[in-house]
């Protein structure tokens, strides 16, 4: 078994590199028919989209395709509300735009509400939602998501641009605590 030792903590991998490689892949297929013709605009929620994005844009086959870049973050002391704020914006037009939010993970969806609602005020024609990972048995809120790379447990997990404490974005591969 693959393990890795993270801060204080003895991590397992949980989804091999490939597997989400191939997830990816099949998100990338399902868009490239469905947005074509529509200029779109990614926006890839910074920290923890980063590694997504990039894997996902290089197999994004769309004429005109954009990418920009957000970063959130939550209110001190409010974390479990969920409420973010701005951190660093964007300065592209979306008005009448097809935008599709891309998010590392959703657990409760309560970051992907709050998210929305900050994308909204932009005006685009449509705002659709990707996330690599999606935990359903921890949903709270009705989010709509359009696009879900892999289903997973709800255990906290780490890599593939999600960290523990800021460590261990830079792994390939996701991995899950032990010792829970
Ligand atoms: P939600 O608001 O949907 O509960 O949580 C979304 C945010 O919480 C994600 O963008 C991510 O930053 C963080 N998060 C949720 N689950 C995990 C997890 O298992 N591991 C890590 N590293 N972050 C998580």
């Amino acid at each position: 078994m693959k393990t890795v030792k993270i801060l204080d903590r003895e991590f397992k991998v949980s989804i091999p590199a490939e597997k989400i490689d191939n997830a990816i892949a099949e998100m990338a297929e399902k868009m490239n028919k469905d947005l074509a013709g529509k200029n779109p605009m990614f926006i890839c929620i910074l920290n923890g989209s980063f590694m997504f994005a990039s894997d996902l844009m290089k197999l994004i086959t769309v004429e005109n395709a954009e990418i920009t870049f957000m970063r959130l973050a939550s209110y001190e002391g409010m974390g479990t509300t969920g409420k973010v704020k701005k951190l660093m914006g964007f300065t592209e037009d979306l008005k009448d735009r097809t935008v599709v939010i891309l998010e590392d993970i959703i657990d409760t969806g309560i970051t992907m509400e709050n998210t929305l609602a900050q994308i909204e005020e932009y005006k685009a024609k449509e705002i659709l939602v990707a996330t690599m990972l999606f935990k359903p048995d921890a949903l709270k809120r009705d989010v709509k998501i359009d696009y879900v790379g892999i289903d997973i447990p709800n255990d906290f997990i780490v890599g593939r641009g999600l960290d523990y404490d800021g460590v261990g974005r830079n792994l390939p591969d996701v991995y899950t605590v032990i010792d829970k």
